[in-house]
């Protein structure tokens, strides 16, 4: 099964993705994190993207697309994948076709979730994660059960993005809204979207993806 996460930054795209490698062995596909990853080895594709990515603005498609190319080789056939942070930009979108059909897959769903933006920036601006295991926390809404231990994996390191300020984050949403939502009709025409309510529960916004994936 290959899935698309879409929605601006803060929907829970991530938190959704971490569960579905929990429950089902999926590999989560994030173009953020592999970019993250980049930026921290100091790779060349690292020093093209920090800069950028400090002021909120989109990648160059090619890097991005060669990312996922080069984590779908390095998976299984039958694992699934869920693509989260990816595909952005119609040119994205078109590259995904072609590098799942090189590797004899196909895009199942397009699940959308669906926030409210106002709201996407406190989400933002008080999360962070846990250093050791990438388990996600928040401030006001998802501190660990004993402070400052991670309840996964009991490290007491934790870190913040960069990029999760206020003005970054209105920069990451605006590129959303010009590059990123217009992709939508695409994967419209081909009867393959779904929307979630992305400002319910956490787990009921699992449940009802769960329900998505289920129903064929
Ligand atoms: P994310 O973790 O998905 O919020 O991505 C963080 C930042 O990485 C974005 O603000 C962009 O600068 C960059 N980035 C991540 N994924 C992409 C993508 N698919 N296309 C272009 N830039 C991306």
């Amino acid at each position: 099964m290959n899935i698309i996460l879409l929605g601006p930054p803060g929907a829970g795209k991530g938190t959704q993705a971490q569960r579905l490698v929990d429950a089902h062995g999926m590999r989560q596909l994030s173009t953020g994190d592999m970019l993250r990853a980049a930026v921290k080895a100091g790779t060349p594709v690292g020093l093209q993207a920090k800069a950028v990515m400090e002021r909120g603005e989109l990648v160059s498609d090619e890097i991005v697309s060669a990312l996922i190319g080069e984590e779908l080789d390095s998976m299984g056939p039958d694992m699934g994948a869920i693509f989260d942070g990816y595909p952005r930009t119609a040119a994205q979108a078109e590259a995904l076709d072609d590098i799942l059909a090189a590797r004899g897959r196909k895009l199942d769903h397009v699940i959308e979730l669906e926030v409210d933006e106002d709201a996407l920036v406190e989400r933002i601006c008080g999360r962070f994660t846990c250093a050791n295991c990438g388990k996600g926390y928040h401030d006001k809404f998802a501190q660990p059960r004993i402070p400052g231990v991670c309840d996964k994996c009991g490290s007491t390191e934790f870190k913040r993005r960069p990029d999760d300020n206020e003005d970054t984050v209105r920069t990451r949403m605006a590129e959303y809204r010009a590059k990123t939502a217009p992709i939508l009709p695409i994967y419209e025409a081909r009867g393959i979207v779904a929307r979630v309510n992305g400002m319910a529960d956490i787990d009921d916004v699992t449940t009802a993806i769960e329900r998505i994936i289920t129903s064929g």
